[in-house]
């Protein structure tokens, strides 16, 4: 049996893909041979550091600015994807970031601030996205799907998180944004999935794995015995935006080295 990813061309878009497990998507995607738009709102340096490393591996990206919270720039980032890449396959929702406190000390700027970045980002760069697939609708060349977009949830939309109410509410609330876009969306071949990522070594976190004894720590929350690295999550990505994950929409899939299995109930059960 053929096993072929076959993402080569694709156009691909990744928020938030200057830092972390963006720019570990968008290198793997890259790989791929998708034409990749690296998104970014801060450090555009970083941001091109990751265009010259796709680029080496043959591939072909470019960087865009954009608050994916703004819905003027999100649509100017869509326009100049088009201008230069005529499309979208793939949306990899990913720009996220976390202001946590105690509820009771927790201002409404912060609140907004996730909520507005986590969940209504993603809102607004899929509602460009889908418009841009029913437009298009299913190209056989490219792909089976008329497009497919990939949510980065997280392991906090089922497990709560005490002083990260903000946080866990926005990756609650991607589950039934997800769910329900999926539903909507399936008759139209459009595929709507999330990733789960359990703790993965990034900027995000690093105040959990940045000296021993908080590693120590977190590593009792992971049953695999590893924190995870952002090219995980790319493999992962990279199979779900292609057609080897054709029958699947509506799913999150957790990439979290057993997080989610209660590691603490294996020995107080
Ligand atoms: P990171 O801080 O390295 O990357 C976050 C990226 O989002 C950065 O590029 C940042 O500039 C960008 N971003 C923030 N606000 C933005 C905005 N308004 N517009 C555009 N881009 C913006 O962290 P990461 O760990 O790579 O996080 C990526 C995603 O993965 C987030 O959604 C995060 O919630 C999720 N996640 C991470 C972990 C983890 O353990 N690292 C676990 C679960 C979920």
């Amino acid at each position: 049996m053929e096993y072929s990813l076959k993402i080569k061309g694709q156009a691909a878009l990744v928020t938030g893909a200057n830092s972390g497990i963006g720019e570990a998507v968008a290198i793997a995607l890259g790989e791929q041979g998708a034409n990749v738009v690296v998104n970014y709102v801060t450090h555009p340096e970083l941001a091109q550091q990751v265009v010259d490393k796709i680029k080496s591996t043959g591939g072909n990206a470019i960087a865009i600015k954009a608050d994916v919270s703004n819905e003027a720039e999100v649509q100017a980032m869509f326009q100049q994807m088009f201008a230069e890449y005529g499309t979208i396959d793939i949306l990899v929702n990913n720009a996220g970031l976390q202001k946590d406190s105690p509820i009771e000390n927790m201002s409404l700027a912060d609140w907004q601030l996730v909520i507005n970045v986590n969940l209504t980002g993603q809102f607004l760069c899929a509602r460009e996205a889908i418009r841009e697939f029913l437009r298009r609708g299913v190209v056989a060349e490219r792909s089976c799907a008329a497009g497919k977009i990939i949510c980065m949830s997280s392991v906090h939309q089922v497990i709560p998180w005490a002083g990260h109410v903000n946080y866990a509410a926005s990756k609650g609330g991607i589950e039934m944004m997800m769910k329900s876009m999926a539903q909507e969306l399936a008759p139209k071949k459009i595929r709507i999935n999330s990733i789960g990522p359990g703790a993965i070594q990034t900027p995000i976190n690093q105040s959990a794995w940045g000296d021993p004894d908080s590693l120590k720590k977190l590593l009792t929350l992971i049953p695999y015995g590893r924190i995870g690295q952002p090219e995980d999550i790319g493999k992962v990505a990279v199979w779900l935006a292609s057609d080897q994950s054709d029958y699947l929409t509506g799913t999150t899939l957790f990439v979290d080295g057993g997080m989610l299995l209660y590691p603490g109930f294996s020995t107080n059960g």
